[in-house]
């Protein structure tokens, strides 16, 4: 038993978590009360205790605790189809709101409210077997989400520090939103995941509408629509936590693959088929075609061009009742065409997993996760737009005026761009690099 306890966290965060669970409640045959209605209980249950636990009655509740310092989006939550099927305990919420700043969820109205949060957190992880970590989904463009949760990661962390910690974490765009101060609240939240969690999963919300609108020719896309693919990918990532099966098969194997050096975790996440909700698959799909159009910058949810960069590392899940010796061809056929965009220097740096599970509604499906050096083109987009304002000092006023000092924005800024010379460095690095560092006999020697 290796149990993960889930934080959702903000408006974003509680609407991509809440799909979340509607998503793996379906998949293991659970209803509305936590009742098992499948189909299959060897496959469906095996694994149940790593994300429900089970309360008497036989019912299953999710181990999840949800936050808001505004009670809005909870209570749509609550009196929404699955609201009967959390815990009432755990949810935890206050009345101010965060006014989509920083500052507020960080230090002032979230500080007042994380001690009821960690309690709750708390009593979770005492009644787990053996915790592996934790996972939360936010926004980071918002206050809450991105002030709050990164406040929370940081408590937590201080508190469980051997755990694993995962973040499920929405990136703003301007094509979906209109509130200024985003990269402002986008690269405060940067600054601490960097430092504070093993792995974060970089949900754009440029790459889904991107998708939205060009793929499935959606004229004005909504939240349900973009959050429809957000639960395709968070129930696909986390298809071999939940299954039986080895490889990746829970949080810390699949940091152990994916992260070669711990301030690089951003993982650009993919997926396919891509469809709308309410519609069966855009395309038909055999193994051949899942892997092309997995690997396609047009199937990344994160905003950037894989032939960019590199990948230091890749996890491929497929899922459906597939042929494990045509995955492992077609996903070699594709490393060997394209192997200018893997670093050499980690050898097999491609690891692909298969469920024998669809998801719901699709006979098979690939999700793809990523450790490109090209994660850096999202970073730098907000740098962007951080920097314009900055130098400016506008909107600072309002941080400032919680108590938070210029300083901080400063050092967000530099530990940003860090982050993005130390993705080109690794870009850059080449095998031959090491040539230096050995005595020229040593080389030719290699080279036989
Ligand atoms: P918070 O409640 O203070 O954490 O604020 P929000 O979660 O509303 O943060 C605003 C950011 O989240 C903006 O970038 C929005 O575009 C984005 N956002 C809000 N709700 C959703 C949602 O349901 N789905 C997606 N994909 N993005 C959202």
């Amino acid at each position: 038993m290796r149990e993960i306890v889930h934080l959702q966290v903000g408006q974003c965060g509680n609407q991509i978590g809440s799909k979340f669970w509607e998503a793996i409640s379906e998949e293991h045959g659970i209803d509305h009360d936590g009742k098992f209605v499948g189909n299959n209980e060897a496959q469906q249950l095996e694994r149940m205790d790593v994300y429900y636990n089970e309360a008497s009655g036989g019912k299953y509740v999710p181990r999840a605790v949800l936050v808001d310092l505004e009670p809005g989006t909870m209570n749509s939550v609550r009196a929404g189809p699955n609201g009967a099927l959390f815990r009432p305990d755990n949810f935890i919420y206050g009345q101010s709101g965060a006014g989509n700043n920083w500052a507020q969820g960080h230090y002032t109205e979230g500080a007042e409210l994380v001690d009821q949060v960690l309690e709750v957190v708390r009593k979770e992880a005492e009644g787990c077997d053996q915790l592996q970590g934790f996972q939360l989904t936010h926004s980071l463009g918002g206050g809450t989400g991105s002030g709050m949760g990164t406040l929370l990661i940081a408590k937590i962390r201080e508190e469980f520090p051997d755990r694993i910690m995962a973040t499920f974490s929405v990136v703003p765009s301007p094509k979906v939103s209109d509130v200024v101060v985003e990269p402002y609240n986008a690269t405060l939240s940067v600054h601490q995941l960097v430092e504070n969690t093993d792995e974060t999963f970089c949900i754009d919300n440029e790459a889904l509408y991107d998708i939205c609108f060009r793929t499935l020719k959606l004229k004005n896309p909504d939240y349900g629509d973009l959050n429809h693919l957000v639960s395709h990918v968070m129930s696909g990532v986390t298809t071999s936590f939940r299954f039986p099966g080895q490889l990746n098969s829970d949080l810390r194997k699949l940091a152990v693959n994916m992260v070669p050096f711990p301030r690089l975790h951003f993982f650009m996440p993919g997926y396919a088929p891509l469809t709308a909700p309410g519609t069966s698959q855009y395309r038909s799909t055999s193994v051949a075609e899942l892997t092309s159009q997995m690997f396609d910058h047009n199937n990344m949810m994160a905003a950037c061009d894989p032939r960019h960069g590199r990948y230091l590392t890749v996890a491929a899940i497929f899922r459906g009742k597939i042929s494990m010796k045509d995955v492992e061809e077609q996903m070699v056929a594709i490393q060997n065409k394209n192997s200018a965009y893997f670093v050499e220097w980690i050898p097999s740096n491609v690891k692909t997993a298969v469920c024998d599970v669809p998801p719901v509604g699709l006979k098979m499906s690939a999700t793809f996760v990523g450790n490109s050096t090209a994660i850096q083109e999202l970073f730098k987009r907000v740098s962007l737009h951080f920097t314009a304002m900055f130098r400016r000092k506008a909107f600072l006023h309002w941080y400032t005026g919680e108590g938070m000092d210029e300083m901080e924005f400063t050092e967000a800024e530099s530990n940003m761009n860090d982050l993005v010379s130390e993705y080109q460095q690794y870009q850059d690095a080449t095998v031959e690099d090491d040539a230096d560092d050995y005595p020229e006999e040593m080389m030719e020697d290699a080279a036989y």
